[in-house]
């Protein structure tokens, strides 16, 4: 058999369910190709885990897919259409500058939604270009797969290429495309999108679409639209917790950008917060504060209350009863967030068991670090390793007494120290990818075309919970600034 060469041997074996929902759902559309595509990163490891030939993806054919150039064989390039509450306010958006190639069947069945980012305008564009440029799409890369390395459910990165074209933002920037990998697009966005637009049929086709791919036993039981909302609230409430744990700031928790397989999505303003403070933001923005790191619970369970609302036609035909159930379903988000965060807390502390005084200390703890500007990461990572630095929390009393409460607290379960120092170790990462870091990688990657710096970082930020001496640079803070870290979202 004679394969069209560079594209079958590459390993590309895609499906296209998406494409097989009711029409409202998405435009077929083919990338808009770009004049001198150069592959700037590829994700060999991920790459090989969804069975694609990381030597054939290198090769001129495998970066014009990279680069909307050309498309696989089976491919089926469409832009899915979605709605959202952006900053609490409901608007139609859709794949402004994206478009789903298909789904890649992996050597172990698993399915893979294969996303380009930036490959030009769709009809979701609105005023966009469709484009992307080099350095907020090698910050999703960074970001995305650093949080793959913490543990944390989230998209992934499988590449990113430049187009030879420039885009123009603030300034004319370096363009470029993003190849995303994810469980699925699917949104509470999408789903509010059927809901308003489509008929009761079309958002039961979505409905059990959803069902068959992320929650299959679901889909058999009695109630499976009840099951979904359930499912879906106890995937963000896990989601939620972990990225409390580590102090991940999404930034921009719109319901477009909030994923019903559980998956973190959309790396546009987020940042990791250094000095412990639950009023944290990063982004430009967000300048009310609703995507602040303390909110981000309740924000999560007020885009669930919305991902609800959508479904009530499908929960009970009279809307009273329907109300009654996403109500209830709802309510239970708080309790199954807490007790996750609590856990991951005690973890991060040693605790095996639970006791009473628990969430006390934690609290103690996490007061202390804000009352005394503590570094949130660097205070767990010295309570491993059991070196107190000299700072400003570790110096005084008040600490000293929590320490003694808290040994004497992991003394008394049946576990060793050495056990609890390791549950420590791997609840607590040495690494983030810490603001200033991300910033010299992107620097030196966009201004001077020197991939190195990015590069290092993305291995120290494969293992997180190493613990090993090259971490130990990664770590340090950054000088004191008077300018507070700006994040920005859409560019
Ligand atoms: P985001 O802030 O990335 O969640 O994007 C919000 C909406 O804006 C989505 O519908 C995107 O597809 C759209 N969008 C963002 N950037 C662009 C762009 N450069 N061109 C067209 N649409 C865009
Ligand atoms: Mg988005």
């Amino acid at each position: 058999m004679v394969e069209r060469k560079g594209i079958i041997e590459t390993g590309w074996n895609l499906d296209n369910s998406y494409a097989r929902l009711p029409k409202l759902f998405f435009t077929n559309l083919s990338p808009t190709p770009v004049p001198s595509p150069r592959l700037i990163i590829l994700n060999d490891a991920l790459a090989t885990s969804l069975g694609l030939n990381v030597q054939s993806l290198q090769s001129n054919d495998g970066v014009a897919v990279f680069a909307g150039n050309d498309i696989p064989e089976a491919a089926l390039p469409l832009a899915q259409a979605y709605a959202g509450h952006q900053f609490g306010y409901f608007t139609m958006l859709g794949d402004g500058r994206a478009l789903l190639l298909g789904e890649q069947i992996t050597p172990q069945g698993q399915r893979f939604d294969i996303q380009l980012k930036g490959p030009g305008k769709t009809p979701y564009s609105r005023g966009g270009d469709g484009r992307a440029a080099l350095g907020p799409m090698l910050r999703e890369y960074i970001i995305s797969e650093a949080m793959h390395g913490l543990g944390i459910p989230t998209t992934r990165s499988l590449a990113v290429v430049t187009t030879g074209e420039s885009v123009i933002r603030e300034t004319e920037q370096t363009g470029a495309i993003l190849t995303r990998v994810a469980a699925s697009h699917i949104r509470v966005g999408t789903f509010q999108y059927a809901s308003k637009w489509g008929t009761v049929q079309e958002l039961q086709a979505l409905a059990d679409y959803t069902l068959q791919r992320h929650f299959p036993e679901a889909a058999a039981g009695d109630n499976p639209y009840l099951l979904l909302l359930k499912e879906v609230i106890k995937g963000q409430a896990l989601l939620i917790a972990k990225w409390q744990l580590v102090g991940f700031i999404h930034g921009v928790m719109n319901t477009d950008n909030m994923t019903i397989s559980g998956e973190t999505i959309d790396y546009g303003p987020c940042a990791f917060m250094d000095t412990y403070d639950p009023a944290t933001v990063f982004s430009s923005i967000d300048a009310h504060g609703r995507y602040a790191y303390g909110n981000q619970p309740h924000i999560a369970a007020w885009n669930l209350a919305r991902f609800a609302e959508a479904l009530l036609p499908l929960l009970h035909h009279d809307e009273s009863q329907a109300v009654k159930i996403a109500e209830d379903a709802i309510s239970d988000f708080d309790e199954l967030y807490h007790s996750n965060w609590l856990e991951g807390m005690r973890a991060k502390l040693g605790m095996f068991n639970q006791e009473q005084q628990d969430e006390s200390l934690i609290e103690d703890l996490l007061g202390m670090m804000k009352k005394y500007g503590a570094d949130y990461t660097n205070t767990f990572r010295a309570l491993t390793f059991d070196k107190l630095e000299d700072t400003a929390l570790f110096g005084t009393k008040e600490f000293a007494q929590w320490y003694e409460i808290w040994q004497d607290r992991i003394s008394r379960q049946k576990e060793s120290k050495e056990r609890s120092y390791e549950l420590m170790k791997s609840s607590n990462p040495a690494v983030i990818p810490r603001n200033h870091r991300v910033e010299e990688a992107l620097e030196a990657a966009v201004k001077y075309g020197d991939y190195s710096v990015m590069e290092r970082l993305l291995a120290v930020l494969a293992c997180p919970y190493a613990y090993s001496s090259e971490q130990i640079e990664y770590s340090t803070l950054p000088a004191k600034s008077d300018r507070p870290y700006r994040t920005f979202c859409g560019t």
